[in-house]
């Protein structure tokens, strides 16, 4: 039994209701071949570590200049400054902050370290038909990892899910979903040259492989980002209608409307945020909701 290979995340959350059926512990792995303009998790694009700062917790000790092993903090204009171009993301000025203002996003793990922590909750999953749920980034860059963890999870009966993208190697999303008993998957944009453009990847092995997926008979749930300006027109969400109701292994289709959190986020890592717009209204998600509904899918706002 091979449980001991490690991984690397960024959170676990225990307890979400948001991530498929029942109360689950929701692990997010770092790492993602996609780059949405919108994204709500941007310290899950990257696969290293990240420093993250919270400058409006910062009392101006000064102990980050002084720790810090690559002389990558200093004062300017009284101002605590990173240069992001000389930290590592070491981790030593996090360990020191006495204000939290510091914190290293990213972490290796073992399976059996995350095995310690899903067990904790399998009276709630039992009790809500609950699980665990794998998402990102992209759970399927550390394939290897996933499905040593989720052969775990199904030999001591949880119920796993993972939330993917999609733009994965098909032969290597077949094989891993053996261990998977629901897909939540991703589709962001019909268009092909939108979806390079907003994603920075083509649309066409996502579609596929959704496709592969729903032909081997696995339980999914289709899941709709909706981004105002982006991918709300007309156009857009018919086709994905039409996409989705040639399947017959999609059981909804979750509407995800866009909120703001990933844009605070971004500018705490350093990263560059490029949308722009606001969450979208009651009325344009009734709109969408209602298109949608048109095509006799079954319809969730939420996940
Ligand atoms: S160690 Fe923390 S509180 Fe002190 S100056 Fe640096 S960021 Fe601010
Ligand atoms: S994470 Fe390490 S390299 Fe980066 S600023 Fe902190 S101490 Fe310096």
């Amino acid at each position: 039994m091979n449980i001991v290979s490690g991984g690397i995340i960024f959170d676990i959350k225990r307890f979400s209701v948001h991530d498929g059926p029942g109360i689950r512990t929701t692990i997010f792995f770092k790492g993602c071949p996609l780059s949405c303009w919108w994204c709500h998790n941007p310290e899950s694009q990257s696969m290293n570590p990240e420093l993250m700062l919270w400058p409006d917790r910062c009392i101006g000790c000064e102990t980050c200049i002084k720790v810090c092993p690559n002389k990558a903090v200093s004062l300017i204009d009284n101002m605590i400054v990173t240069n992001r171009k000389k930290c590592v993301a070491c981790g030593v000025c996090a360990d020191n902050c006495p204000a939290s203002a510091r914190e290293i996003v990213g972490r290796r793990v073992s399976v059996e370290e995350l095995l310690r922590d899903i067990e904790k909750d399998v009276t709630f999953y039992d009790e809500s038909g609950g699980g665990v749920t794998i998402s990102g980034g992209e759970p399927f860059l550390q394939w290897e990892f996933l499905e040593n963890l989720l052969k775990e999870c199904r030999e001591r009966e949880i119920h796993t899910a993972v939330d993917t993208t999609g733009y994965v190697d098909s032969d290597v999303i077949l094989r891993v979903s053996d261990v998977i008993e629901l897909f939540l998957y991703d589709l962001k944009l019909m268009d092909d040259s939108k979806h390079k453009y907003y994603t920075g990847v083509s649309n066409g092995l996502i579609l596929k492989n959704l496709k592969l997926l729903d032909s081997a008979g696995k339980r999914i749930f289709a899941r709709f980002p909706l981004i105002p300006g982006i991918n709300d027109d007309e156009d857009n969400i018919r086709k994905t209608a039409e996409f989705v109701s040639g399947l017959s292994s999609v059981e909804e289709i979750d509407v995800l409307p866009y909120h703001k959190g990933g844009e605070q986020k971004a500018k705490r890592i350093g990263k560059r945020y490029l949308y722009n717009g606001e969450q979208p209204t009651d009325e344009v998600v009734e709109r969408v909701v209602n298109l949608l509904q048109g095509y006799g899918l079954k319809v969730k706002i939420g996940g």
